[in-house]
């Protein structure tokens, strides 16, 4: 197998160099605080049989990869859901299940292998929490030091998990994008591996592995497949790894993806519908999908264009009904922005043929926020002392 970068603008090529993260001619109109011009995709050249193993189809030798189990997330045949809904082929994909407990695993494992293989050991990054919780964990597991920028709202079990995990945390006094911006700056001062979503080309490469295990799994063609979207990285790297296997001449045709976001950060929904992308401030209790820029934006837009995916917004409340509902008919707990894509199929129901293959991706564990997850549940105010307190009712 032969990889390059290839620039999703103008389509030229490169080769795969640690320095190398946008398209150097494309991202000279860059402004700051704007989605990304010019992000590379990583391009693949060869030929596989279908039981290929994943490791092969990424751009990374395999003995650089970290001692740490990412990846081979379960996929959920959810009975009591699938009666309730009527959808008898409905299945989730719980990448809660991470050594760190989000999909952000899937790009943090291959950022880390290629820093390994160009000898790089430190890694500086930007995140509303996932990411940086995840690189930290898997810098921990490579033996590389981590750098992170995290805005000072980033959910505590988050923070508390990037620091157990040994990273150098800076809190940063204002939102993500500043979190980016600053970190963009301590890159360019310092050096070494910058993991920035979009803007590192394997971060989308690396979150390609799960269209490929689906393809492994599930053996036979999604139809729809439901995932929550903040800067779209996440969307393109589904939209990669379908688009690897088709090439590869695996499958017949890329699935319809539905990228779900919440009504107040809706930022690549907007540019969906009227083209064009506007800053507007953003807050929803889903932190990990609350995006003002989303970064790969431009490219995750083409995208949905090229193959005909859809945009969709649910409610905050929509969001955390979602989640108990998910949590006790299902007993999968997803955090916010997990439960999001299935407040998305919920909402995109009534139009769908119930005997279609859908997917539900949940990206993160719901432990990770355990303070919004309070607000789909009523907490008993009243302690008991002994069984004469219960109340029969
Ligand atoms: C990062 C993240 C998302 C959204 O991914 P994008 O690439 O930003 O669109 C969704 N859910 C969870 C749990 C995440 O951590």
């Amino acid at each position: 197998m032969k990889f390059n970068y290839c620039c999703t603008i103008c389509s030229k090529t490169y080769d795969i160099t640690p320095d190398l993260t946008v398209c150097p001619e494309c991202s000279k109109g860059q402004l700051a605080d704007q989605p990304l011009i010019g992000v590379l995709e990583v391009e693949l050249h060869g030929k596989v049989n279908p039981s290929f193993e994943i490791l092969d189809l990424l751009p990374i030798e395999r003995e650089y990869f970290p001692p740490i189990p990412v990846g081979n997330s379960p996929l959920w045949e959810p009975a009591n859901l699938r009666r309730d809904t009527g959808f008898i082929n409905l299945f989730i994909k719980d990448d809660g299940s991470n050594p760190t407990a989000s999909f952000k695993d899937r790009a943090s494992f291959l950022v880390s292998a290629a820093a390994k293989k160009f000898n790089i050991n430190d890694i500086t990054l930007a995140s509303t929490g996932n990411a940086g919780s995840s690189m930290a964990g898997i810098g921990a597991a490579a033996g590389q030091n981590i750098i992170l920028f995290l805005p000072k709202t980033a959910p505590t079990a988050k923070l508390v998990q990037a620091l157990q995990y040994g990273a150098t945390v800076y809190r940063v006094d204002g939102n993500y994008d500043r979190a980016y911006d600053l970190s963009m700056e301590f890159s360019r001062q310092k050096g070494g591996m910058n993991r920035n979503t979009a803007y590192n080309p394997l971060t989308i490469e690396g979150k390609k592995t799960v269209s490929l295990e689906l393809f492994k799994q599930l053996k036979k063609p999604i139809d729809v497949l439901f995932v929550s979207v903040g800067d779209g990285c996440i969307l393109a790297g589904i939209y990669k790894g379908f688009k690897d296997l088709k090439k590869l001449g695996l499958i017949a045709k890329i699935p319809k993806i539905i990228g779900v976001q919440a009504e107040t950060s809706d930022a690549l929904t907007r540019a969906f519908l009227t083209g064009k992308f506007t800053n507007i401030p953003t807050s929803t209790v889903a932190d990990s999908i609350c995006v003002d820029v989303p970064r790969n934006g431009i490219h995750a837009l083409a995208q949905l264009k090229e193959y005909g995916g859809e945009m969709l917004t649910v409610s905050d409340d929509e969001i955390i009904q979602a989640q108990a509902k998910l949590s006790s008919s299902t007993g999968l707990f997803t955090e916010p922005a997990g439960a999001a894509a299935f407040a998305g199929f919920q909402k995109a129901a009534p139009g769908l043929d119930p005997d279609a293959v859908v997917v539900i991706l949940t990206t993160g564990n719901g432990l990770k926020d355990s303070t919004s997850a309070t607000l789909g549940i009523e907490v008993p105010e009243r302690l008991i002392n002994t069984i004469d307190d219960i109340e029969v009712p």
